[in-house]
This record gives structure tokens, sequence and C-alpha cells, in this order.
């Protein structure tokens, strides 16, 4: 019996496989997206910051750079014409003393060595008139950061993939692939049941799964296959009415593994703290009560008037980081194999920003293949 053949299967439907689904099924090429949860976002997608970043700290022409700045604009354009609710609220990045003033000049250069241009920096006077609960001796502030409902923005890449004839299917995890010269057979398990079906591009955007995926795609090239390092990330809620009206950022930590236990809100006007981060063995969302103390003391540099029993514990996401704890940070892998396949690791913070610039890339890398 002749097989189903789709011109390109995506592997997990978070934001990043979502963004590829939908621009690959725009290009006109018949499309499936494969999904093991019965819902889509349920991975990464739903335990982040729902910040729209704006490529401020990312190594000038890294991946992260160069998809987060373009990936910005993308998606605040792509947000205003599909309705998808988000703010463009800015951040500061406050400095404790002015001798941490250095290091704001520092992020202001890298800043705009990635081409964001739109920075201010703001002293203490200023500081206070906006922001009156922050302390801070300066501050840098980005206009260009916002806050984005991810979740209306999947729904909504999720409706064009369909409209444009891409297919979503649900409860269908992907098992194997096989390259046979000029198509991969592919076997998944779809509701329980093993089913077959031949593609002639498969990319591979599982997220924390992406590494596993990989090992079970068979495209007669042994893939390099990074390690993968799973960094918790927890945040505590405050309960009650907002302090701040933007996103407040101390300096990044010095070891560069986080930006520093900040505060993001959210579309309601929640204040929300965190991520901090945590190198894992499990995937554990379990928010710990016992990081608390940490979060209090993080939290009063820059805003010591918080009332500690407003804290309370959140949510928690993991990050499929390339590097261990104390390496350097890593970029993104975006990794193209003549046969049709592409491996997206490492796809953590600013994987959300960047998704439309993401798709855009994947989308060049297959066209006239
Ligand atoms: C704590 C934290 C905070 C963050 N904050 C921000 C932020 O504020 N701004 C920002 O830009 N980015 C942020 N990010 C990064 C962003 O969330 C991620 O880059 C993005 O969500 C990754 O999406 P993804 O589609 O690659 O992964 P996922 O959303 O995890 O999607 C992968 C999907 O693949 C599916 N899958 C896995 N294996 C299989 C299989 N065998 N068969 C079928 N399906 C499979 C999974 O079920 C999952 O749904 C943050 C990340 C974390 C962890």
């Amino acid at each position: 019996m002749q097989q189903v053949h789709f011109d390109s299967c995506i592997i997990g439907a978070g934001v990043i496989g979502l963004a590829i689904a939908r621009q690959l099924a725009r290009a006109g090429r018949s499309t499936i997206i494969l999904e093991q949860a019965g819902c889509i976002g349920s991975g990464i997608s739903s335990r982040n910051s729902e910040v729209i970043h704006g490529g401020l700290y990312y190594a000038p022409n890294s991946l992260k750079a160069q998809l987060c700045v373009h990936g910005k604009h993308q998606l605040y354009q792509y947000c205003e014409q599909h309705r998808v609710p988000h703010r463009r609220i800015g951040k500061l990045i406050v400095a404790r003393s002015s001798a941490q003033g250095e290091a704001l000049q520092s992020i202001a250069d890298n800043a705009l060595e990635n081409g964001v241009s739109d920075l201010e920096h703001i002293p203490a006077a200023r500081l206070k008139a906006m922001e009156p609960e922050v302390a801070g001796c300066m501050a840098l502030l980005s206009p260009s950061t916002g806050i984005i409902d991810g979740h209306a923005l999947m729904q909504s890449l999720c409706m064009e993939l369909e409209q444009h004839g891409g297919l979503l299917s649900l409860h269908t995890r992907f098992q194997h692939a096989r390259f046979s010269g000029d198509h991969f057979d592919v076997t998944v398990s779809s509701v329980g049941e093993p089913y077959h079906f031949r593609c002639t591009h498969l990319i591979n955007a599982a997220g924390l799964q992406a590494q596993s995926v990989a090992a079970r795609i068979e495209a007669g090239q042994t893939p390099l296959i990074p390690p993968l390092h799973y960094c918790k990330g927890s945040y505590f809620a405050l309960h009650g009415p907002a302090p701040f009206s933007r996103l407040i950022y101390p300096l990044p930590e010095p070891n560069t593994t986080g930006l520093g236990i900040h505060a993001t809100l959210d579309l309601a006007g929640q204040v929300r703290f965190g991520p901090d981060t945590d190198y894992v063995t499990q995937v554990d969302y379990q928010v710990e009560p016992s990081r608390k103390a940490r979060f209090i003391a993080a939290i009063k540099h820059y805003y010591p008037g918080l009332m500690e029993a407003r804290l309370v514990p959140a949510y928690a996401g993991i990050r499929p980081k390339l590097q261990g704890p104390s390496a350097a940070p890593c970029d993104f892998r975006i990794d193209v194999n003549p046969s049709g396949v592409i491996n997206l690791f490492g796809i953590e913070s600013p994987g959300l920003t960047a998704a439309l610039a993401i798709a855009e890339r994947v989308g060049e890398s297959l066209a006239g293949a």
C-alpha cells in the first residue's frame, strides 16, 4: 500500500515547532507536526517568563543575539497583525552602587553591537520618579522589552498552520526515522498505536527531548548530539497589587547562568520573581518553599519594601542547556544535515522571542532543498 508522504514533519508542538510548521505550511509545503502530549505548548513553552527580550546580553553575532533581535521585531509585528495580547512595557536594569555603573555601560555597549540602539541611561532621581519602590543609584531602560501571552501566540500559529493545510497530530509520539535515499520512513505511536508515513524533511524541535529524538533518527551520518543539562528555574509570585509598572532586573549574575532573580509582570498585572538557576538531573516542576529565603535576599537589593508574607511559590521551568554549571554559555544550535534533518538543540531563552526568526532560518535552510 502507498504510504502517506509529507514534505515536512516537525517533532514537537512547542512555540518553536509551531512557528516552524506555520512557516513551512505558508511556503506551500505539506506539513505535519507531531506532539506526544494531548495539547500544544505543554513543555518549556508553558513554563517561562513570557518576556519579549530586547537582545541586550547575548554575545554579538551569536545566533541568540541575531535571532532574538530580529525575532523581537517580527514578534511585535505578528502580535499586532494577529491580535496576540502583548505589551511593550519596558525593562529597567538597576545598579545598586555607582561601582556597578561600568557593568551597566558594558551591557549598553554589547546591546549596541547587537543592533539594539534604543537603550537609555536613567539617573537615580528619574528612576525614583519612574519606579518609586525600586532602590538603585542608576539604571538602564530597555523600552523594546515587553510581555506576551505565549499561549495565545501558540494558538495563533497553530490556527495559521491549519489554515494553510498543515496537520497537527496530538497524542502522537515520534519513535524512529530512517533515511532511504530521498525520504525518511517515520514510525510514530499515535494514541498508543504504531503508524508509519514518509517525509522529505524532518525537523526536531522536541525541546527537552531533542537529544533523545536526534538519537532515533538514522540519517546516514551520525549526528553530533550535544550533551543536555537540565537547569531548573523556579518562580515566586507576589500576592496583591504590583509595586512596579515595568520589568525590574538586577545586573546579571557574574557566572551568566541566569539573569539574576528579577521581577516580571504578566498581562494581568501580577508580579512574579525569578527564575533562579539550579542544575538538576530530573525533570521535576516542584517549587521548593525553602528557596524563599534566597529569593527574599536577592529581591530586597532592589525592592527593600518587599513584604515577605506576600511572596508565595508559583511554578518552575527547565532550561535545556548545552553547558554545565560552570562552563561558558552556549549558543542555540540549528544543525542542518544534508539528508534533510534539522536538529534544534539548546533552545533556551530567548527562544520564545526568537521563535519566528528561528522558523525563518529553518525555512531558508530548506529552500531549494
Ligand atoms: C524558566 C524559563 C524562562 C524562560 N523565559 C523566557 C522568556 O521570558 N522569553 C523568551 O524569549 N524565552 C524564554 N524562555 C525560553 C523559551 O521558553 C523556550 O526557548 C521555548 O519555549 C522552547 O520551545 P520549544 O518548542 O523548543 O520546546 P517545548 O515547548 O518544550 O516543545 C517541545 C515539544 O516537543 C514535544 N516532544 C518531545 N518529544 C517528543 C516526541 N518523541 N514526539 C512528539 N513530541 C515530542 C514535547 O511534548 C513538547 O511539547 C524561558 C525558558 C525557561 C525554561
